[in-house]
């Protein structure tokens, strides 16, 4: 390993939310397993979290050259839950762009960054005018087919395809996506496309944050060329320098498996108290027996919504393993009380946690299946170990990923915008058992190929490999 003050130095800032620090953590954890020096800049508040819930600092205490930082978003809790999802990620892009600077000019994150993997959310240090110059990895924690699907939204504006025209117009084929012809609908287009006025801020923050993150130095996607090698070769021809290195979680595993004292490579980096009387619970079911539930640290939903699916699962006569984050359901209770049949048939084949280690309990032989709201860390981490999915996606990325998961690699059903009990039982045992054996044909074929990448050789092992060559070459 280099010396302290000869090696390069790497400032790494994921935006604040549970999948994004979770896989900028796993590539940290990556670079300094090969001896980089690693910044992690945290907003405030998520390192709090991360500490209090997680081994994070002892984790990292075996890298001398790492150290984490941390930064205010100056927002309150009203602000931060104020309006859309987009309207926070400009408001922390405007408060972060000047401290960030600050702190890079008075040298107060250590010596002068060779490079910053700044997170796609963060767009403000590509910016023709910032300073100070430093390349720019803008970090994609996207699906590269759904970041393809953001580039031409322009040109779906501009050719009058969009805005939708109402819910008539959403099985509408989309034209002149390069790679994509026969593929999306207008409802498998990130969420902002169903904005009725083009002028939209949130649609057009979703376009600029595309444009800026195709002019920065390299973009990193969480991916693989067996997945999206189609789409990345696109994306090269837009920016060339593009590092596909994922499913990162299991990159790391195979990298710590080589550790003389290896740890474990799950649940270190949560933002929620992780409940494992789970794992107990799911060691007593049998083999393949099991839906798991989650839809991620964001997605909230109503509390019909929340009902249909808690019928929809009892109804299906499967086990479930379902977490319910305490702040997954908003508003008021539509009904008084719970039936008695949600509560007989959940005491009977059910588990409710407020948060599970999830990539452990993918992993678990007692699951067949997985119903998700496709976001990319699930996406993947499903895909890695081996379970069919139920889609229900809900914003940003989510619905091209699921509209991938069904149509173009079979991997799942697509269960979006629908939400009722009838439509949940069915989808489960599709999953569980009518459509099971024309499902894992695919899905085995996928996870052994997301295996293979990242083993020695593979091409995610050699994208990691090639990026760290990279950054070591701009620092000489
Ligand atoms: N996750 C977890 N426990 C849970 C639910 C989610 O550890 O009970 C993790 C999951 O493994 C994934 C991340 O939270 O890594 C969620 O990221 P994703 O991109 O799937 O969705 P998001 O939360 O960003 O919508």
């Amino acid at each position: 390993m280099e010396q302290q003050g000869e090696v390069p130095h790497v400032l790494i800032f994921p935006f604040p939310a549970q999948g994004h620090v979770n896989s900028m953590l796993k590539l940290a954890e990556l670079l300094s397993l090969s001896g980089l020096r690693i910044t992690f800049l945290n907003i405030h508040r998520i390192h709090q979290k991360l500490t209090l819930h997680s081994d994070i600092l002892s984790r990292f205490s075996r890298f001398p050259n790492f150290q984490f930082r941390t930064i205010t978003d100056g927002l309150t809790p009203q602000n931060r839950t104020l309006g859309m999802f987009s309207d926070l990620i400009r408001r922390l892009n405007s408060i972060t762009k000047p401290l960030l600077t600050q702190m890079l000019l008075s040298g107060e994150l250590g010596p002068n960054p060779t490079c910053i993997i700044l997170d796609g959310l963060f767009n403000f240090i590509v910016d023709v005018d910032a300073q100070p110059k430093i390349p720019v990895f803008s970090f994609r924690t996207i699906s590269a087919c759904s970041f393809w699907a953001y580039s031409f939204v322009p040109m779906l504006i501009e050719d009058g395809q969009l805005p939708i025209k109402g819910e008539e117009d959403m099985d509408r084929m989309i034209d002149g996506v390069t790679g994509m012809e026969n593929v999306l609908r207008c409802r498998d287009l990130p969420s902002f496309c169903r904005l009725k006025d083009p002028s939209d801020p949130a649609l057009q923050h979703g376009v600029t944050q595309t444009i800026q993150s195709l002019k920065a130095h390299s973009l990193i996607f969480n991916t693989f060329e067996d997945l999206e090698g189609p789409i990345l070769s696109c994306l090269r021809r837009r920016c060339p320098n593009i590092y596909a290195i994922g499913p990162l979680h299991s990159l790391l595993k195979s990298r710590l498996s080589g550790e003389e004292s290896p740890l474990g490579s799950e649940s270190f980096n949560n933002l929620w108290e992780v409940d494992r009387s789970c794992l107990a619970w799911l060691d007593a079911q049998p083999s393949k027996s099991v839906i798991y539930v989650s839809f991620g640290s964001v997605v909230v939903m109503g509390d019909g919504q929340f009902r249909e699916f808690w019928h929809g699962l009892v109804n299906s006569g499967r086990r479930f393993l379902w977490v319910v984050r305490p702040n997954l359901v908003a508003g008021e209770d539509g009904e008084n009380g719970i039936p008695e049949e949600l509560e007989k048939g959940t005491k009977e084949r059910g588990c409710m946690v407020e948060w599970a280690p999830q990539e452990e309990v993918l992993a678990h032989e007692a699951i067949g299946g997985f119903l998700t709201h496709c976001g990319w860390n699930s996406t993947l981490e499903s895909i890695v170990a081996g379970v069919p999915m139920i889609c229900w996606p809900q914003f940003a990325d989510q619905q091209t990923n699921s509209r991938y998961v069904s149509e173009v690699w079979r991997i799942g059903v697509d269960m979006k915008d629908v939400c009722d009990r009838e439509t949940v039982s069915q989808m489960v045992n599709d999953v569980m058992e009518n459509k099971r054996n024309e499902l894992m044909g695919s899905v085995i074929e996928t996870a052994k190929l997301a295996k293979t990448s990242v083993e020695e050789g593979g091409s995610s092992f050699r994208d990691l490999e090639r990026m760290i060559s990279d950054i070591r070459l701009l620092y000489r």
